[in-house]
């Protein structure tokens, strides 16, 4: 297959076991700064995804707690495909640090009683939330913790 300019495009989909959390690269800026980025997979490619209102909720409960236990958050963004998230990190090289972030966050997420800026002042389709359906997607994933570090 040609290589492709996006690192992603040129991993076998169907080889990667989810879910599992993968350094994709890093990239360094002409003053020295880093960026680590993670490709977190909660879903098995072409078999599963999660459904739009609960990924959706879910995305932003991770994006406002994931801050309280990370400093150098850059992004944390959902993919196309719903079957997981691009996480970009400034300047900290711990995979460790990021398996525990990605821990307390998701259990963030089963104690949330509410979806953060779930409303049409803060959201882009503030109609289309479930704090169900994103506390089943976090239970699920905390449920197969010990796969995260294994990508096939
Ligand atoms: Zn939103």
């Amino acid at each position: 297959m040609k290589k492709m300019n996006v690192e992603s495009f040129n991993l076998d989909h169907t080889k990667v076991k989810a879910p599992y959390i993968r350094l994709v690269g890093v990239t360094e800026g002409v003053n020295g700064d880093k960026v680590y980025k993670y490709d977190i997979r909660f879903k098995q490619p072409n078999k599963e995804h999660m459904e739009m209102a609960g990924l959706h909720s879910i995305e932003h409960l991770m994006a406002e707690n994931i801050r309280n236990h990370m400093d150098n958050v850059l992004d944390i963004s959902p993919m196309g495909c719903q079957t997981g998230f691009y996480l970009s990190i400034i300047n900290n090289d711990s995979y460790d640090e990021v398996l525990v972030t990605l821990e307390k966050t998701l259990q963030d997420v089963l104690a949330a009683n509410e979806v953060p800026a779930c409303n049409e002042v803060q959201c882009g389709w503030a109609a289309n939330h479930s704090l169900e359906g994103a506390k089943e997607i976090a239970k699920e994933m905390l449920a197969r913790k010990d796969e995260w570090k294994e990508v096939f």
